[in-house]
């Protein structure tokens, strides 16, 4: 005979991912929809090192309450995170922005903006201290002229060599946009690039749903607000989510002692160790293994002056991606 239907369950679970944390409610987005939840207290105290006990890109079980509402019982293992201090360098708590992340890309213009190799080499740096796999989306192709194909060949070349994929597309044209949407398909994507350069553009042709602004908030305006501002998630119609955060200075180099910054220049590996100096930075120092590499070719000029210029940024204190 077969069993009565089991009657449902007082409570009812579902798992999600974070999108949205404005002071003590989360939006977390399940299968079928999205949840404004509350978090169980105990999280608060068990975490005394961060300001948030639960952060963007969370995946968490919530409860699902009869209002409607959520609460969130269980928050999974990070697989990674971006963060930054909530105050001051070395001291106080840890300020998670966004975690669970599985690629970040560069998006950057052939031209209009220019090239920005700088930003693009700061913002590799990030995806690796991160140990984000990143790559180079570049923008505009259908600007591109005769007299700048060697020019753009050199830096698509250059970041190929080094392993990092690039992704010529043209949002005005569609060429190459169903690569892009692909690359986005059921990941979570951190995508950066200096203003301008069609980043807002490409996800709406992606997704109109997601209705971005397409003139970007002044760098300028966004200074001196980093533990205020918030990272959100876009859920992508076809899976996936665009993180998306007020500014790309988020995404800077912090906390990084400037004998570390080497090592993020993954082509600088096979050196590091060989030096003089034990200490070496690559700068000044004689009998130096990174700049007789670069003598010898097989580190480029280009990556050896960024590495420089991030260097002198650290001595100051300050080596956000967005300048
Ligand atoms: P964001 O600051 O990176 O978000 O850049 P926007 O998306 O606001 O785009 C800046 C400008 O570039 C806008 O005028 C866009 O219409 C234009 N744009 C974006 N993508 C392309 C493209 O592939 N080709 C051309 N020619 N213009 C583009
Ligand atoms: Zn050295």
């Amino acid at each position: 005979m077969p069993q009565p239907a089991v009657p449902a369950p007082h409570s009812t679970f579902s798992e999600g991912t974070v999108v949205r944390a404005t002071g003590s409610w989360y939006d977390v987005q399940t299968a079928d929809q999205v949840v404004p939840s509350r978090v169980r207290g105990k999280f608060r105290l068990d975490q005394t090192d961060t300001t948030n006990p639960v952060v963007v890109g969370d995946r968490v079980t919530v409860r699902l309450e009869p209002d409607d509402t959520g609460l969130i019982t269980e928050i999974h293992p990070r697989r990674n995170k971006l963060s930054r201090r909530a105050a001051g360098r070395r001291v106080g708590l840890e300020h998670i922005l966004v975690a669970n992340i599985d690629q970040a890309w560069c998006i950057q213009a052939v031209r209009k903006p220019k090239l920005n190799p700088g930003f693009i080499d700061r913002f590799l740096v990030m995806a690796e201290i991160h140990e984000i796999p990143a790559g180079l989306i570049l923008n505009k192709i259908d600007l591109l002229r005769p007299q700048d194909e060697d020019y753009i060949g050199y830096w698509c070349d250059l970041y190929l060599d080094l392993g990092y994929p690039v992704l010529p597309i043209s949002a005005k044209t569609g060429e190459n946009l169903d690569a892009f949407a692909e690359v986005l398909t059921e990941q979570v994507s951190v995508v950066a690039g200096p203003s301008g350069a069609g980043k807002s553009t490409l996800l709406n042709t992606i997704d109109p749903s997601l209705n971005l602004r397409t003139s970007h908030v002044s760098e300028r305006t966004q200074k001196g607000r980093h533990t205020t501002t918030a990272a959100s998630l876009h859920a992508l119609a076809n899976g996936g989510f665009v993180v998306d955060t007020p500014g790309v200075r988020e995404f800077g180099i912090v906390d990084l002692e400037p004998d570390e910054l080497d090592y993020y220049f993954r082509e600088f590996r096979p050196y590091l160790g060989n030096c003089h100096f034990p200490n070496c930075t690559h700068d000044h120092e004689p009998g130096c293994a990174v700049k007789e590499a670069v003598e010898a070719e097989a580190i480029t000029e280009d990556r050896y002056v960024s590495y420089l210029n991030i260097l002198f940024t650290l001595h100051l204190g300050d080596a956000d991606v967005g300048r």
